[in-house]
């Protein structure tokens, strides 16, 4: 063979006495065959058999499998972002003519795909009180999923899991839920009776800020597959590299969120006692709405929260963000940075009526010294007070 040929050639390379703890990185478009009959019959090689790069490498199984035993799933299929999961998992069993009903405080650009895209395929999407349980069981009837968010998206409302699944049961309709916040560490929603689980793996997972993926875990198998071939069919399968990195990532996570929630819980529960917050939304913390069924369903917690403020210092919350030192601002959650978001409730809310002010205090706690997130948060709350009494003096 000439050199343009060999160089070319995959030569012969034994992987015997190679082990390894960490998962190599496959990356594939094509995948080989010892010949043309079995390439014939590639469709016929199982459900996690290889067949092209889209339905995933081995590298891919690694991170579905280590996702479907956290979840005590069946099957994972991995999608392209947290957004896609929530999608998908929706996609997966809705027809033309059915219905949906979401909780009025769902992850945002799931709400805005329930309202414009479902429409669109004639699929109605409706949004209920995700607290209030008769409300639910009324609007039921002639739904085909119930799906579900706890805590919910920016204001942290915890949701009875279980009362719902037996609300849909009893409807003849199906239950998702979108687990993000809590991550399987802390809440399982498939032990639950829930059917689909969705996490934006961007999120604790990866915990780095540095990825987007998602999955969705499902207790039936068949449904699984029904997912992943629809996965296939849109062509949105995601890059082995990206699954390396949450590979990484989920070796750590148990040890991030569980210092996460211990900062948080100490912010939370010294924020509750400073002037001019209104109210912490914080489950794990006492006190805090939703407490309850946070206490009794998950063994643990996340450093996401949000504060209300009073109304005198609500409109300099924006300006005062600007003292922040070491808490940056930006959107998500989960990784190693503390990030804090000014969130505007009452749009993204139809079912309920949000009466708080304007921006709720999103609030992501990272890896720092708690203290010095204390200090950033005192310099931030000092320049409310700052605000208020220049207010003060310019109106007398
Ligand atoms: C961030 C988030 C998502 C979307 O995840 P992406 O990977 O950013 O698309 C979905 N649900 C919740 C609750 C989230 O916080």
């Amino acid at each position: 063979m000439r050199d343009e040929t060999l160089s070319l050639q995959s030569v012969p390379v034994s992987t015997e006495g190679y082990d390894s703890l960490t998962v190599p990185v496959h990356r594939a478009s094509t995948i080989l065959y010892p010949d043309a009959d079995s390439f014939a019959r590639r469709l016929g090689r199982g459900a996690d058999g290889y067949v092209y790069g889209l339905y995933g490498t081995p590298t891919h199984r690694h991170l579905e499998g280590r996702i479907t035993a956290m979840q005590r799933g069946a099957r994972t299929v991995l999608l392209p972002s947290g957004q896609a999961a929530n999608v998908f998992a929706m996609l997966a069993v809705l027809k033309t003519g059915d219905r949906v009903l979401l909780p009025d405080t769902c992850y945002g650009p799931t709400r805005d795909f329930a309202q414009t895209d479902l429409p669109a395929l004639g699929i109605s999407a409706a949004f209920y009180d995700p607290t209030d349980l008769a409300a639910l069981d009324e609007q039921a009837p002639g739904a085909r999923l119930i799906w579900a968010e706890s805590p919910g998206s920016l204001t942290l409302e915890m949701q009875d899991i279980a009362a719902i699944v037996a609300i849909a049961r009893r409807h003849g309709a199906l239950t998702g839920c979108d687990n993000t916040w809590a991550s399987p560490l802390n809440f399982r929603p498939l032990e639950h009776g829930v059917d689909l689980v969705a996490e934006a793996l961007s999120k604790h997972f990866g915990g780095h800020s540095d990825l987007l993926m998602g999955s969705v875990t499902v207790a039936d198998p068949d449904l699984g597959l029904r997912i992943k071939a629809q996965m296939g069919r849109y062509g949105i399968g995601v890059s082995p590299d990206d699954v390396a990195l949450v590979m990484r990532g989920v070796e750590t996570m148990a040890v991030r969120m569980a210092r996460a929630s211990a900062t948080a819980l100490r912010l939370a529960g010294w924020l509750a006692t400073q002037p001019h917050v209104a109210q912490v939304l914080y489950p794990p913390l006492p006190g805090s709405p939703g407490h309850d069924i946070w206490a009794r369903d998950f063994h643990g917690a996340s450093g996401l929260f949000s504060v209300a403020f009073d109304d005198l210092a609500a409109p300099h919350v924006l300006p005062a963000l600007d003292a922040l030192r070491v808490i940056s601002i930006g959107a998500s959650f989960g990784g190693t940075r503390s990030l804090a978001a000014p969130s505007a409730v009452a749009p993204l809310r139809s079912a309920t009526r949000w009466t708080g002010p304007e921006f709720v205090l999103r609030l992501s706690v990272g890896m720092e010294a708690p203290e010095d997130l204390q200090d950033d948060l005192t310099r931030f709350l000092t320049a409310i007070e700052t605000c208020i009494a220049a207010g003060k003096i310019k109106k007398s």
